[in-house]
């Protein structure tokens, strides 16, 4: 990390780096992906944060992209990792715990 001190105050807004879901292949920037991660200890795991040290692949924050990731074996592909059932168990469980079940609509929630 390489901050100067030096505040720069200009309204274009900076380079979003972008990420592919290893599902359906939608690019976008990586604070609307969910990264997955293949630890240096060999586990595959959620990693909300984006912090964990390890080979990351990113998912829509779509149920459909983590079961079809699951069925098709692309985490496996993309983390060049043999995912165990119990990987896949809590990556299903964690996909279950997001909102949106089909692909994602954008700004399709509950209003008003
Ligand atoms: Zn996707």
């Amino acid at each position: 990390m390489s901050t100067t001190a030096k505040v720069v105050n200009k309204p274009r807004p900076r380079h979003i780096p972008q990420r592919t879901c290893v599902a359906c292949r939608h690019t976008t920037g990586k604070r609307e992906l969910v990264r997955i991660v293949r630890t240096p200890q060999g586990t595959v795991e959620v990693d909300p944060t984006g912090k964990k040290s390890g080979r990351g692949a990113y998912l829509c924050q779509a149920q459909q992209c983590w079961q079809l990731a699951l069925k098709k074996e692309r985490l496996d592909h993309a983390l060049k990792a043999k995912l165990t059932p119990q990987d896949k168990e809590a990556l299903l469980e964690y996909a279950h715990s997001l909102a949106i079940p089909g692909e994602g609509g954008l700004g399709n929630g509950e209003k008003t």
